[in-house]
């Protein structure tokens, strides 16, 4: 069982000049065995909330439970949590045998003969029987990184914290530990938190994603939920890559007006939108833009500025008024620089954010 309940945590630093919230008043429940990932810009909390579970910061108020105990002034040892760091911090004199069992070592009253035992399991699980007597600085990065999962595995925790561990692995060994990882987590059944900055990390690994803003929650859905139906301006910009474009418009007379278009909206588009005349952000992914096959009414004229062939997909970009926007097209379709695209901008597709508060109206 590994169920952890987040309630009201905050955590602010602290000197004589100023004062930094950390942590704004998060409210979290990770049930029993899920992958939960954590992802924001850099500095909205991510590092200090997993810090705060594993008790190696103290909160300034809120509590944390771990299975319906409170774990909140438990010191980090009598906490049934491992966390393993994105530079693995391991001890540099030790073999990596002696670092995956040191945890056990100083923690249970198992024998040498049982732990080594354990240990054996454990690197034969990560693939690293064979280097258990190498020190840290005669491995790779990647086999570092999976000396380090083996440490914190060994102790059969009730809960994982990762603070982006693949982050320092060249593109290609991510890829595969990422999907390293996700199979051990699914095999092992243990509650993981796990923070990354990466959008593909974010987007497959996890059951839901918790996306943080300043200290604050600003979302906690399933990746796709996050995607499709984002609560704000924020979260809609935060995930996707590339982001989505947005487009300072005016609602007036069931029209949206830009400078570099105007559209005419449904009935029903409208009845969703009373109350919101005036000022709104309209959001439009780049792979929701589409190119106008003849001279649809509404058609909105984008000279193209660069194109980015990728293989399967293009990244093309546009003018739209003064807007710089990014389209995502088929590698099939060739774009010229220069030219210039018809687009269309699917009503469905549309999102419409509060102007002044980035909440989402549609
Ligand atoms: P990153 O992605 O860059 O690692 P993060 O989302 O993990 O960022 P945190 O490291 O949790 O962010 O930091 C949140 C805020 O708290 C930042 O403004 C940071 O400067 C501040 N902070 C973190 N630790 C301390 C500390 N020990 N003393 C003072 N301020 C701190």
């Amino acid at each position: 069982m590994g169920k952890l309940d987040i309630r009201n945590l905050r955590k602010e630093f602290a000197d004589e000049n100023q004062s930094i919230i950390a942590v704004d008043d998060l409210n979290i429940d990770v049930e029993d065995g899920e992958f939960l990932i954590f992802v924001g810009p850099s500095g909205c909390g991510k590092s200090t909330t997993l810090r705060c579970i594993a008790g190696l910061e103290s909160v300034t108020s809120g509590e944390i439970f771990l299975n319906g105990d409170s774990i909140t002034n438990q010191p980090p040892t009598e906490r049934d949590i491992a966390m393993v760091f994105q530079n693995y911090a391991l001890y540099p004199h030790m073999s990596a045998r002696k670092n995956i069992g040191f945890g056990l070592k100083m923690s249970t009253d198992m024998s040498q003969d049982e732990i080594g035992q354990r240990v054996e399991q454990v690197a034969e699980m990560m693939g690293i029987n064979d280097l258990l007597d190498k020190k840290p600085g005669e491995l790779s990065g990647g086999q570092q990184q999976r000396v380090a999962l083996g440490r914190a595995i060994v102790r059969e925790p009730e809960v994982f914290l990762m603070d982006e561990p693949l982050s320092n692995l060249d593109a290609k060994l991510r890829t595969t530990m990422r999907t390293e990882l996700q199979n051990l987590q699914q095999d092992l059944g243990i509650t993981t938190i796990y923070v990354t900055h990466d959008q593909t990390e974010a987007m497959t690994m996890g059951d839901r994603i918790a996306i943080l803003d300043g200290g604050e929650l600003q979302q906690l859905g399933t990746p796709l939920e996050c995607y499709y139906e984002p609560n704000n301006r924020f979260v809609a910009g935060f995930i996707g890559s590339p982001s989505m474009n947005f487009f300072d418009v005016e609602y007036i007379n069931g029209t949206l007006v830009h400078d570099g278009f105007q559209q005419e909206l449904s009935q029903e588009t409208r009845e969703e939108l009373v109350g919101h005349e005036g000022p709104l952000t309209l959001g439009v992914r780049p792979e929701s833009l589409e190119i106008a096959t003849g001279n649809e009414h509404g058609s909105i004229s984008a000279p193209v500025s660069v194109t980015e062939p990728m293989g399967e997909i293009t990244y093309v970009y546009v003018d739209i008024g003064n807007k710089r926007c990014t389209v995502t097209l088929s590698g099939e379709q060739v774009v010229e620089t220069g030219t210039t695209l018809n687009l269309l901008i699917p009503e469905e597709k549309m999102h419409l954010f509060d102007a002044d508060t980035g909440e989402t109206i549609k």
